[in-house]
């Protein structure tokens, strides 16, 4: 069943319940109103033929009989009786003699002083009144024609209203659930168009209030997002391919230019220790780009273990030195935490010393003094090491854009050898450990990066 059907179905339910209780409340109402309010009638009828009969000593039996006759009866088809206390009939407002009371329904109303029943469609009321000691039992009985009528008409009004009623409660529950659900359904119109090829759409975001609007705008960010994420894919195979090309063709061009002639064993020799060097240059930027594809899939913890960052940070800075013996590094210890144990994280070693690399190379590479300033600090929640050079600084107009996969900055043209992926990688790696990386630099004064790592991340 479709929520369309499900909510009509209920809204007409809820409100049908609701009409039919109502109706039936007002009908049960009336007419218990109308036998209270006639019964009372009966009550004050029988009461007043009692008192004019036995109190009021001027009215006799014939009088009364006369009075009766000639005024126009208080109830319809009214009959009253009165019974003395041996239960002989001592006055009747009619002739007709079919009506007959047993002595028990007599000496019941004696007992209960006042009772009411009824006889085929009449509703009668007995009570006794005590007039000098004597019990004189009064009965007056009528039929109610008008009220009953009344309510007959309200009975019918209510069993040709109702299904009426329903009826439009269906319709209007039917309007009610496609107006609720009509901007859903527009949303699922407009959702089925959008595919990878037009990503940039968006959904109307309607009064931007509302719990639909908030779904649209949800939507519509998570679109942002999916757009952002499927350009950046773009760009970065694209990126790719151009870097991997570029040195191919280059390999290529050589190879054919030295098969050009025939050339002595020292020569050839040359020609394959350039060509090895090239194959490194290649094989190390596919491994940085298969590295940048695993640690985008968020949230992958690639074999995460306890590990002692102080000595990640060591180990990487010897396997620098060792590969650029030119490299000068200095160890700020100042900030040192006493405890051991603070320097102690849950994380991928070979990652973040890929991280660190990256960030020691690149304070040597971009300074002329070729040095970098390590400083560690800890505390309770997070370490932090920062990586300071003596070099040039970074344009602001490069300093947003220098974590991005592949940007290589207006520096890189004169001194370096790069590929663009070294801080993109850093980022990603810091941020699968929940963590953050930032950058000071200023022109003419150096760079600072600076990393910092939650440590409460088992
Ligand atoms: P690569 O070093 O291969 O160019 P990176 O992603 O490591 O790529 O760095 C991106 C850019 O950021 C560099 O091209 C450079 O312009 C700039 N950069 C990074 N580190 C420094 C630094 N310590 N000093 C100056 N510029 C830097």
């Amino acid at each position: 069943m479709n929520i369309l059907t499900k909510l009509t179905l209920r809204f007409s339910i809820i409100t049908a319940s609701i009409l039919v209780l109502f109706s039936l409340a007002v009908y049960l109402f009336s007419a218990s109103y109308r036998k209270e309010e006639f019964y009372q009638r009966l009550e004050s009828r029988a009461v007043t033929t009692a008192k004019l009969l036995v109190t009021v000593k001027e009215v006799d039996k014939a009088l009364l009989r006369i009075i009766d006759d000639n005024s126009v009866p208080a109830l319809p088809e009214e009959q009253v009786f009165v019974f003395d206390k041996q239960n002989r009939l001592a006055y009747s407002s009619t002739d007709d003699t079919s009506r007959t009371y047993s002595n028990d329904l007599l000496n019941s109303i004696r007992k209960a002083k006042k009772m009411r029943f009824e006889h085929g469609d009449f509703e009668e009321m007995g009570a006794i009144y005590i007039e000098e000691g004597e019990p004189f039992v009064v009965v007056a009985s009528a039929f109610d024609r008008y009220g009953k009528s009344k309510l007959g008409n309200l009975r019918t009004i209510m069993l040709l209203g109702l299904p009426i009623g329903i009826g439009i409660i269906v319709l209007a529950g039917r309007i009610f659930a496609e107006q609720v659900l009509n901007p859903l359904a527009n949303i699922n119109d407009s959702v089925s168009k959008i595919s990878a090829g037009n990503l940039d759409q968006r959904l109307d975001e309607g009064n931007q209030t509302d719990e639909i609007a908030r779904l649209a705008m949800n939507f519509n960010q998570m679109l942002e997002r999916l757009e952002k994420a499927f350009e950046l894919q773009q760009s970065f195979v694209a990126n790719a391919s151009h870097e991997l090309r570029t040195p191919l063709a280059a390999m290529r061009s050589q190879l054919q230019v030295e098969l050009g002639k025939v050339r002595n064993i020292d020569e050839y020799q040359s020609i394959l220790q350039s060509q090895l060097d090239d194959v490194d240059a290649l094989s190390d930027l596919t491994n940085r780009l298969l590295l940048l594809a695993r640690t985008s899939m968020e949230h992958q913890r690639l074999d995460f273990s306890l590990i002692r960052l102080d000595e990640v940070l060591f180990n990487t800075q010897e396997e620098l030195a060792r590969s650029k013996p030119g490299y000068n590094f200095h160890f700020d210890y100042n900030a040192l935490p006493e405890n051991e144990a603070d320097l102690i994280l849950f994380g991928n070693e070979k990652l973040l010393s890929v991280a660190f690399l990256n960030l020691m190379d690149n304070a040597c590479k971009f300074s002329d003094d070729r040095t970098v300033t390590i400083s560690l600090e800890a505390n309770d929640a997070a370490v932090s090491i920062s990586f300071k050079d003596n070099g040039d600084g970074i344009p602001p107009s490069d300093l947003e854009n220098i974590f991005q996969p592949f940007y290589r900055g207006q520096n890189t043209q004169t001194k370096t050898k790069g590929h663009g992926i070294g801080l993109s990688l850093c980022k990603r790696i810091i941020e699968m450990h929940g963590g953050k990386i930032s950058v000071l630099s200023m022109l003419g004064e150096g760079s600072t990066f600076k990393i910092v790592l939650p440590v409460n991340r088992v």
